[in-house]
């Protein structure tokens, strides 16, 4: 597997650089930047490194699109014990972040949700519960993501799920999921989707999130601001502080690894922020979107592999 398939392929046209390295040391050092490392230690050691600045954590095994029920047993299994982590250490305050494709939803829907139902019960036993985050996926996972997280929702509390703003179908689901039980991240959205289906200009997606943000709030949802985009932070900001938002009722989150200016500007202006930190193996699929995101990030991946190869 090359760091520049796919995707970041798409974004350079750069060439395979496995000639060069071996991509087990170019991988390591380069995911380093944006993932805690591969076990789930390193993402409880992190979590405190950052409760210790006084910022939250929301921890990401990741992995994602398994390919038989085994692996998602095997991935439900991780997300048991990083809850149980989490619970033995409450001063950390971590809650956790699952994609549904890691539970299987590519194989049964029906499957998925169990597997959810297991981790959402062994967070229910946290005093308080650990909140457990779905993540959103690629446009084909959607509507099955709200279904499962919509009926997960009626059992527990401590459920919430990512939205897009770049996807036109947002307002409506966004309409459908707003309300005083519902926790959601705002979210720009990191996947390459076409005009079928998504703003592709970033000033409509702006608008989108800040537009959706709000109503969200309005209607008594609670709202992560999941983003790195200083204008976004002020505006998410000026809105809570003038209507007098309750600050158990949003929070302001950010990747690990990415703008430690903003995450300390928002922690010294006291603002309630937690640190999305993932943690493990398989780490090419996140690093990859983190890369088409922000094509800067390929300088950083060239001068690891230069430097490896000198
Ligand atoms: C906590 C959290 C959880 C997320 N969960 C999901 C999810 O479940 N599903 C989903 O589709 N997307 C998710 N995302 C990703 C999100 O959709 C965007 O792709 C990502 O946050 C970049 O958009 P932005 O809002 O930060 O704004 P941008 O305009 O992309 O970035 C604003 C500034 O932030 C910095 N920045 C942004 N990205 C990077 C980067 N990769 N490397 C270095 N600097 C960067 C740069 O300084 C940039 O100018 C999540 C993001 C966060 C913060």
């Amino acid at each position: 597997m090359s760091l520049l398939r796919g995707p970041v392929l798409w974004v350079t046209g750069l060439p395979p650089v496995r000639h060069l390295v071996t991509e087990r040391t170019l991988g390591q050092r380069v995911a380093g930047r944006f993932v805690a490392g591969p076990a789930l230690e390193d993402g409880i050691r992190v979590a405190r490194e950052l409760r210790d600045r006084g910022l939250g954590t929301i921890l990401d095994h990741l992995g994602e699109n398994v390919e038989s029920k085994e692996q998602a047993v095997a991935a439900t299994d991780d997300y048991v014990l990083a809850i149980l982590a989490l619970r033995s250490r409450p001063e950390i305050g971590g809650a956790v972040s699952v994609k549904l494709t890691q539970l299987g939803l590519d194989l049964s829907v029906d499957g998925c949700h169990e597997n959810m139902e297991r981790l959402l019960a062994v967070a229910a036993e946290a005093d308080p519960p650990i909140l457990v985050m779905i993540d959103m996926e690629a446009r084909q996972y959607v509507e099955a993501t709200l279904e499962v997280y919509l009926a997960l929702r009626e059992r527990h509390p401590n459920v919430g799920v990512c939205l897009q703003s770049y996807l036109y179908r947002t307002a409506d689901d966004a309409a459908r999921i707003a309300g005083p039980n519902a926790i959601v991240r705002m979210t720009k959205g990191a996947y390459l989707e076409p005009p079928e289906v998504a703003y592709q200009d970033r000033r409509d997606v702006f608008r989108s999130f800040a537009a959706l943000s709000r109503d969200l709030l309005a209607a008594g949802s609670t709202v992560h601001f999941a983003t790195h985009d200083p204008r976004l932070v002020a505006g998410a900001k000026a809105y809570v502080h003038g209507e007098r938002v309750p600050r158990e009722r949003y929070e302001f989150q950010l990747l690990y690894g990415i703008r430690r200016d903003l995450q300390g500007e928002l922690m010294a202006e006291g603002e309630p922020v937690r640190i999305y930190v993932p943690y493990g193996t398989q780490w090419y699929p996140y690093l990859t979107r983190r890369m088409a995101e922000r094509p800067a990030n390929l300088w950083f991946f060239a001068s690891n592999a230069l430097r490896l190869r000198g």
